[in-house]
């Protein structure tokens, strides 16, 4: 009996995430070798001689020196930081190794299959490239995708994910009901992006022309979600106790983090294909609903379609009026350890609870609304 209780706990202590090789930590190993340091095995896992390496290597570099103290959540600030601080330590981003895409079908004809794959594979490095290019955002964790037309492909997809390990447990139900929404339903997690398409379709040419502008919109959005994922340090699995509630998301509040995944994905179809959701449409839709952004926040996720138009709003004004930087900072600064309150202060200029306010006149008086978004009152 007592064997079988100690053998349990072992394989309990394996399953944990925080035993586990993080490999955020295996990124700043790397790098502290290749600085000259000598941080221990190279096998992801945090000690003391990890520690007392990175702290001989940002000896006499503030940019270095006042980043949060190294740990398993905060191993990826390192790691991306770490390579913005000398380009011979990009290379070793997990990033640098390739996507996997996991969107064949089986029940096609092999040239489609292939087809469908490398179709979804050439959009999403579009989209990371763009993130890039446009707004010098370079992450150091790797995104994956895992795409079908049939929802229990998917969820069998994304299950196959979590199981190779470092994937966050999603129940594959909620996989499967995005799956029948729309004509593309996605979702992101904290390592890949999962995309549904609605009916069994044929993957030729003319099936990819029709649907690469929403594809596109779908996947910058679902890109961003990977984004506020890493700036927002939020990598880490979040474990607490059965039964227990569990804690509230650094990536928060959900106005925020839906609209700004919004934004985003309308100036990267703009960019990229010159169409886009004009500004009197995102103050039409927005302005239709009454739900306010502090109720919305109250939620981790939303649940409801008008619920992401009242937020796409919220956040294209801030966006007109204080520029993609002012977004991106908002979510870097929590990653550095800032609350989301302080963080959103430090970013607009402006409390939180004060733009919640501010944004019910505005998104009643059209005007008023632009005027904002223009820079002025
Ligand atoms: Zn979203």
């Amino acid at each position: 009996m007592k064997r079988y209780l100690i053998l349990t706990a072992t394989l309990l202590m394996l399953a944990h995430p925080s035993f586990a090789a993080n490999q955020f930590v295996r990124c700043v190993q790397e790098q502290l070798v290749a600085m000259g340091q000598d941080p221990g095995p190279i096998d992801g896992s945090l000690g003391k001689r990890t520690r007392a390496a990175l702290a001989k290597a940002i000896n006499g570099h503030p940019d270095l020196e006042t980043l949060p103290r190294m740990s398993n959540t905060y191993a990826v600030t390192w790691c991306r930081k770490l390579g913005q601080h000398s380009s011979d330590l990009l290379k070793f981003y997990p990033s640098e190794t390739k996507a996997v895409i996991n969107a064949d079908e089986p029940n096609l004809e092999k040239n489609e299959a292939l087809m469908q794959s490398a179709f979804l594979g050439v959009e999403l490095e579009k989209v990371r490239d763009w993130y890039y290019r446009a707004h010098n955002v370079r992450l150091a964790s790797r995104v994956d995708l895992a795409a079908s037309s049939s929802g229990k492909r998917v969820a069998a997809r994304v299950r196959k994910m979590q199981a190779q390990g470092g994937h966050a447990k999603v129940p594959t139900k909620n996989v499967l009901a995005r799956c029948k929404q729309s004509e593309i339903a996605a979702y992101a997690d904290q390592n890949f992006i999962v995309v549904c398409f609605q009916n069994e379709k044929t993957f030729d040419f003319a099936w990819t022309e029709k649907i690469k502008v929403r594809l596109g919109y779908t996947l910058a959005h679902e890109y961003f979600h990977s984004i506020q994922f890493e700036y927002a340090a939020a990598k880490q699995l979040i474990v607490y106790r059965k039964g227990q509630k569990p804690p509230r998301s650094k990536v928060r509040p959900s106005w925020m983090v839906e609209g700004s995944a919004d934004y985003m994905a309308n100036l990267y179809i703009t960019d990229t294909y010159k169409r886009f959701i004009t500004p009197d449409r995102i103050f039409e839709y927005g302005n239709k609903h009454d739900q306010t952004l502090n109720k919305i926040a109250r939620t981790d996720s939303l649940r409801d379609p008008t619920d992401y138009e009242v937020s796409f709003l919220a956040v294209h004004l801030l966006g007109e009026r204080y520029g993609v930087d002012a977004l991106l900072k908002y979510w870097e600064n929590i990653g550095l350890g800032m609350t989301h309150k302080a963080s959103f202060e430090d970013a607009f200029n402006m409390t939180l609870d004060a733009y919640e306010k501010k944004f019910e006149i505005l998104r009643k008086d059209k005007d008023a609304a632009f005027a904002f978004a223009a820079g002025f009152g």
